[in-house]
């Protein structure tokens, strides 16, 4: 295991910044999730940490240790793809033992460390079957079986469930963040799936155009967003946003008739002086007069149900904005749209920054 530091990396394909001065430490142990739209950087930075990416300033430590020189074989990382290759010729074990094997390791050092690993990935019964014969999510369990066997300092992972059935991804889900934790190395896992970062990592390093854009463990960067991307990006359906214009007694809302009481916006943020853009988590919004809510004048536009989950949509202003509630039978037509005041966060509109209250 190792801990991981990037300190001012940067990556650059001719004048295109892929990574902009990015910084960020890993514990020892840690599984981190770097999470964010296609082309934000991601798979660059992975690839820098394993030693498959030159970088173009700045430098990646292992343990405290600059590696920018070392080849991928010497950092000792195994990494993981989406699209895995096994040997086809060879069964599971011998899948699994190949990177020992290649090093010369003592045969009863490979069988100890066989049973060790099929113990831990529960493929005792697929020992002797051949890739061609195995379903995809065990293919990919047989992959991380052989990428971890060799005890690596840091376990590199590129959207390793994204070629799996939709059905298999859940379950494969839960078991990695159950043998991560349980092998304890250092993972740097890259998706663009919030649901799997959310469920995986001690952090999320949401990514945005070559850079972080907030660090954080999965709870806080859903509640506590830094920047209106974060609050747009993680959350599904997404946050609602909405441009609050003051007027006498409150601030309108994106241009409708509806208001929101002046004191619903704390004091801070209106004396910050700056034009205020409102999010609010569909899950905030509600259709009866709840305790600590605020109620808007907004008629409901439409409404449809997913499982026990209603949902509905109204127009903030300019935009179509979504509330749900749970019950599938729950009216929503002809009710009055509350807005929970907990779930208020309020941005800069200039530069789409969390405005702090504290
Ligand atoms: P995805 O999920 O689509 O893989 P990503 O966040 O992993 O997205 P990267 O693969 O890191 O994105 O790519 C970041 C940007 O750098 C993209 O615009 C990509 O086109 C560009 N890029 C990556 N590798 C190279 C390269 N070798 N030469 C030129 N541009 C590159």
């Amino acid at each position: 295991m190792a801990r991981v530091d990037l300190n001012n990396l940067s990556i650059e394909f001719g004048a295109f910044k892929a990574v902009k001065d990015v910084n960020l430490s890993i514990n020892d142990g840690e599984f981190v999730v770097y999470l964010g739209p296609s082309g934000c950087g991601k798979t660059t930075t992975l690839r820098a940490v394993a030693g498959l990416q030159n970088v173009t300033r700045g430098d990646v430590l292992f343990d405290g240790k600059r590696v920018n020189e070392m080849s991928a074989s010497e950092r000792n990382i195994a990494m993981v793809f989406q699209f895995v290759s096994l040997y086809p010729h060879l069964n599971v074990a011998e899948n699994i033992v190949f990177p020992l094997k290649a090093r010369g390791m003592a045969r009863a050092e490979i069988a100890r460390k066989l049973e060790w690993v099929v113990d831990i990935f529960g493929l005792g019964n697929e020992l002797k079957r051949h890739p061609a014969s195995l379903p995809p999510g065990t293919t990919q369990k047989v992959a991380l079986a052989r990428a971890v066997v060799r005890e690596p300092a840091v376990l590199l992972l590129d959207e390793p469930l994204s070629a799996i059935d939709e059905q298999f991804r859940e379950e494969m889900r839960w078991e990695l963040g159950h043998l991560q934790r349980q092998l304890g190395v250092t993972t740097i896992y890259v998706t663009h799936d919030q649901r799997e970062a959310m469920s995986l990592a001690d952090r999320i390093v949401l990514m945005n155009d070559g850079e972080i854009v907030q660090v954080a463990d999965p709870h806080q960067i859903f509640f506590d967003p830094e920047t209106e991307f974060a609050g747009q990006f993680i959350g599904s359906p997404s946050m609602n946003f909405v441009d609050l214009e003051p007027v006498a007694g409150g601030f309108r809302l994106g241009g409708s008739e509806a208001l929101l009481p002046g004191d619903a916006v704390p004091e801070a943020v209106q004396r910050a002086g700056v034009p205020i853009r409102m999010g609010v988590r569909p899950r905030d919004v509600r259709i009866t007069d709840a305790a600590g809510g605020l109620r808007v004048d907004l008629p409901v536009d439409d409404t449809f149900s997913v499982g026990r989950e209603r949902f509905f949509t109204f127009r903030l202003g300019e935009e179509i904005a979504q509330g749900v509630v749970r019950g599938a039978r729950t009216r929503v037509d002809d009710q009055p749209i509350t807005l929970f005041t907990e779930g208020l966060v309020f941005f800069d509109a200039r530069n789409g920054n969390r405005i702090r209250t504290t």
